[in-house]
């Protein structure tokens, strides 16, 4: 099979009659329409071998995570998806590894309404990197930097499962066989929260993906505002570590495992995002709009870094400071 066949066979759809895509896969160029009064929101995400995930890795979660990723940072800025471009490197044109990828890539793609437009094919080392186009209405984008003192900080979905997945494939931590299976599916097959994130435009203050850890990441909105935080520990690992709490409540596993993974841990692609005290209930509607659970993790406060509070509201010591990478 050669370049072309490949592109026709796996890439190549036409573009949907009346969307935004007035020219597809096939072409020198795409060629996109935002609606009027729209902005493009764009974004890349390169996965590489080795690096972002395991060789043996099943090529369908990999083209839904390919895209997801992706879609995360539409989401995190209140876009709606309009296309994608993939560009490829594969060592061979194999069917029985292009076939799933494509499947699981379409998949999300359809889901969301995001059309592959165009990309590139060339043999080398396995390489995916995807552009995203999104479009949001002129200067409603929701940014790092718009976070204000006071403000709620807020937390979709569940934090830790997917690092404590990524322990168990590399061997730190063994993990009985359902819970490995529940926290595995968090890893290898994220969920973009594309509809939350729209949901949020015009609520939230400043929103952003969590794709290397809460903390760290909650850190470049701290930055981008020029503000501080306090976050509630125990309602961050206690909600937030989903099913892996619960089994450590049942003695399977310690906290000192499950408080790095549900603060720390990488790869959720869950939105932290910030809101105003008097803004609950509009967060709470684009909560049950978007079918996503949102969970309050704590506040913005003028005092710069990022502080760990316990149950009681004290500051917690020492260990801890290693995740604090900003005060
Ligand atoms: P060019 O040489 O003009 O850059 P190519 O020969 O690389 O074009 O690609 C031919 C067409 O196929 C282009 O429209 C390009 O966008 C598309 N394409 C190439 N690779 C992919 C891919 N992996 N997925 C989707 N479209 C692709
Ligand atoms: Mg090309």
């Amino acid at each position: 099979m050669g370049e072309f066949d490949l592109i026709a066979r796996y890439f190549t759809r036409p573009p949907v009659p009346g969307s935004a895509v007035a020219v597809g896969v096939g072409d020198d160029c795409a060629v996109l329409q935002p609606a009027p009064g729209m902005q493009l929101a764009v974004s890349s995400d390169m996965l590489v071998q080795g690096r972002h995930f395991f060789a043996d890795v099943d090529p369908r979660s990999l083209g839904h995570k390919a895209l997801a990723v992706n879609l995360s940072d539409l989401a995190a800025c209140g876009a709606e998806p309009l296309g994608f471009t993939l560009a490829l490197a594969l060592p061979e044109a194999n069917p029985a590894w292009l076939e799933p990828f494509a499947h699981g890539l379409l998949a999300l793609a359809d889901a969301h309404g995001c059309q592959l437009v165009g990309g590139d094919t060339t043999a080398g080392p396995l390489n995916i990197c995807i552009t995203v186009f999104g479009q949001v209405p002129r200067g409603q984008a929701l940014l790092r930097s718009g976070a204000q003192v006071g403000d709620d900080i807020w937390v979709s979905g569940t934090l830790g499962d997917a690092c404590l997945a990524l322990q168990a494939l590399q061997g730190q931590v063994t993990l009985p066989p359902e819970l490995l299976e529940r926290a595995r599916q968090r890893l290898e097959w994220p969920t973009p929260r594309v509809a939350l994130g729209q949901a949020l435009r015009g609520v939230a203050s400043a929103a952003l993906d969590v794709s290397d850890g809460l903390l760290g990441d909650l850190g470049h909105v701290l930055k981008s505002s020029r503000v501080g935080a306090e976050i509630d520990v125990h309602i961050t690992t206690d909600l937030l570590a989903s099913g892996a709490l619960q089994e450590s409540a049942k003695g399977i596993f310690d906290a000192e495992t499950m408080m790095p993974c549900a603060l720390a841990g990488g790869d959720d692609y869950e939105l932290v995002f910030t809101a105003p005290a008097a803004r609950r209930a509009a967060v709470q509607a684009a909560s049950s709009a978007s079918g996503t659970q949102v969970t309050r993790i704590g506040r913005i406060t003028p005092a710069p870094g990022l502080r760990l509070l316990d149950r009681t509201g004290q500051p917690l010591p020492g260990r801890f400071a290693s995740f604090d990478h900003f005060a």
